[in-house]
C-alpha cells in the first residue's frame, strides 16, 4: 500500500458538515458527488496529500444511514491507495483478511475499490483505491 488516500467520515447532513469542514480545514470541498449504486453522497476536502470524504445517506438501507443508526456520525473508514488492486486482494487474502467484494467496484473521485471487513481489522473498515485508468471505462 501506498499511502493514506483519504478518510471517510459519516455524517448526518451533508450540507451542514460541509460548512464545518470548510471552517475546521481552512478550504472549501472541492468535489461533490452521488454514487447511487452505494446509496451515498459525498464530498471531498483535500489537506496536503490527504483527502477527507464526507458521507451522507441518500436512502434508508445504504450502509451509511446502517453505520449512523448503530454507532452515530464519526469514522466510517480508512482508505489507503494501491497501485494493483487485485495484487492487493489476492496477497491480503492469503493473509487472511476479510474481502468483502473480490470484484473491484466504481467507487467515488474516479476509483476502483474493494472493502475489507472491519472484523478482520480491529474494527475499522478498510477500502483499498485504486486510481482509474481511462482504457477501463
Ligand atoms: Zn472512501
Amino acid at each position: 500500500m501506498n499511502k493514506i488516500e483519504h478518510i471517510g467520515i459519516a455524517v448526518r447532513d451533508l450540507q451542514e458538515s460541509n460548512k464545518l469542514f470548510a471552517k475546521l480545514l481552512g478550504t472549501p470541498s472541492y468535489k461533490i458527488e452521488k454514487v447511487e449504486s452505494e446509496g451515498v453522497s459525498t464530498s471531498f476536502f483535500k489537506i496536503g496529500d490527504v483527502k477527507i470524504e464526507l458521507l451522507e445517506a441518500t436512502r434508508e438501507d445504504s450502509p451509511i444511514a446502517k453505520f449512523i443508526e448503530k454507532r452515530g456520525e464519526g469514522i466510517h473508514h480508512i482508505a489507503y491507495d494501491v497501485d494493483d488492486i487485485k495484487d492487493e486482494v489476492d496477497r491480503l487474502k492469503v493473509e487472511g483478511f476479510n474481502v468483502i467484494n473480490d470484484v473491484p467496484k466504481q467507487g467515488a473521485d474516479n476509483k476502483k475499490v474493494v472493502f475489507l471487513h472491519p472484523k478482520s481489522t480491529n474494527g475499522i473498515l478498510v477500502e483499498l483505491c485504486e486510481e482509474r485508468k481511462d482504457e477501463k471505462n
